[in-house]
């Protein structure tokens, strides 16, 4: 993924949208970064999952 999608990602999905966790790691949520899969979730068990080649 380039670098301008993947910053524009993270500033969109940094905050959890179910209940504003904004942290990463120690069981707070997860944020992986693939060639074309952005995932972001969070312990509350609010997810997202983008698909950058569609
Ligand atoms: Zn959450």
């Amino acid at each position: 993924m380039n670098l301008l999608k993947a910053a524009e990602l993270m500033d969109k999905y940094s905050d959890c949208k179910e209940c504003g966790n904004d942290k990463v790691g120690n069981g707070e949520g997860v944020l992986n970064i693939d060639d074309n899969i952005f995932f972001r979730s969070c312990k509350c068990g609010w997810k997202i999952e983008v698909d950058t080649n569609k």
